[in-house]
């Protein structure tokens, strides 16, 4: 909690703000996807092993970026022990006609995940700091209309953008609050729809700055910001955002992003899921984790969510990393 709010430290610590539910896992502690997508006490067994079996400094809830769109309606396939659930129907509806339902909070497995932060919290909380993700404003907007229909829509309907990204927003915020009530620590947006890859930094600062501020408006604990690809050119408005840490990848350069976002925010990252922890070795694994530590990382973590199959000592190697590294 220190190294995100950038108070002192006596290491930096070895995280995650992003996907931690790996298939060694599920089959040692016996919680095992697709179940453990829709079973609270299994969603809290599964995020707590990372910490309790190999002392990643973390225990982070849900393992996808479904459940706000399948309580607002959407479609999801459930996936399964090494496949996420996905948004596989969208809702077919003009951006005049979303709506937030009624009762929102009580819907799909918006339930299942604030039962789980409640054992987490009573279970591991006093360790490690009990971490919620969630779809940000535009990626939930974009599952509810569809995302390529909301990519046209920038160009040809803004209006209707801003209207879908304000009904995400709501729901964002009504599902913020009911997390925080339920004992969050701490608060992951995770927006890849918003990855410069597929919206341009100009559409960036109209159609999804304004809409994270509100969520860190809400936000009375850290709130951390993950946002796919290459964000150098939107690290300074998503720091302007106030977000308490910024969660990146590897296509971003650790110096660089320290650089541009200065005391705004802190940088969490940049370990290559794929690249790296999913088909690297250990020694591997271990040199990645020392550059981003002499770069000045303030929280190490893989740079985005880990594939299932990612291997657990590559974790390990990962954890050992921060252990050992003293700036
Ligand atoms: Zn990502």
């Amino acid at each position: 909690m220190n190294a995100l709010r950038g108070a002192p430290v006596n290491r930096v610590p070895a995280t995650s703000v992003t996907q931690v539910g790996l298939v060694e896992l599920m089959e040692k502690t016996g919680a095992k996807w697709p179940e453990a997508h829709s079973n609270p006490e299994f969603m809290a067994k599964l995020a707590a092993a990372p910490y309790c079996e190999v002392g990643l400094e973390t225990a982070r809830v849900p393992f996808c970026l479904t459940v706000q769109a399948s309580a607002m309606g959407c479609e999801i396939v459930m996936g399964a022990m090494d496949r996420q659930p996905s948004v596989a129907g969208h809702l077919d509806v003009s951006p005049d006609q979303l709506r937030v339902p009624e009762d929102f909070l009580s819907r799909g497995r918006i339930p299942v995940v604030l039962e789980a932060v409640k054992i987490l919290k009573r279970e591991v909380g006093g360790e490690v700091p009990v971490i919620a993700g969630f779809e940000g404003p535009f990626t939930l907007a974009g599952h509810l209309m569809g995302i390529e229909r909301l990519c046209k829509m920038v160009l040809r309907d803004p209006q209707g953008v801003e209207r879908a990204v304000q009904v995400a927003t709501e729901a964002n915020l009504l599902y913020i609050k009911a997390l925080q009530e339920a004992g969050v620590d701490v608060l992951v947006p995770c927006d890849p729809l918003a990855s410069p890859a597929i919206l341009s930094p100009s559409m960036f600062k109209k159609f999804v700055k304004p809409y994270l501020e509100q969520l860190v408006k809400e936000s009375k604990v850290p709130i951390v910001l993950h946002i796919c690809g290459n964000t150098t050119p939107i690290l300074k408005d998503m720091a302007e955002a106030g977000f308490t840490a910024l969660s990146i990848e590897e296509k971003v350069e650790i110096a660089k992003a320290k650089e541009i976002v200065g005391d705004m925010s802190r940088v969490v990252g940049n370990i290559a899921p794929a690249g790296v922890l999913l088909t690297g070795t250990p020694d591997q694994v271990r040199e990645e984790c020392l550059k981003a530590l002499k770069d000045g990382v303030d929280a190490l973590a893989p740079g985005c969510g880990l594939a299932p199959r990612t291997p657990v000592a590559n974790i390990k190697a990962m954890v050992e990393a921060a252990q050992s590294f003293s700036r």
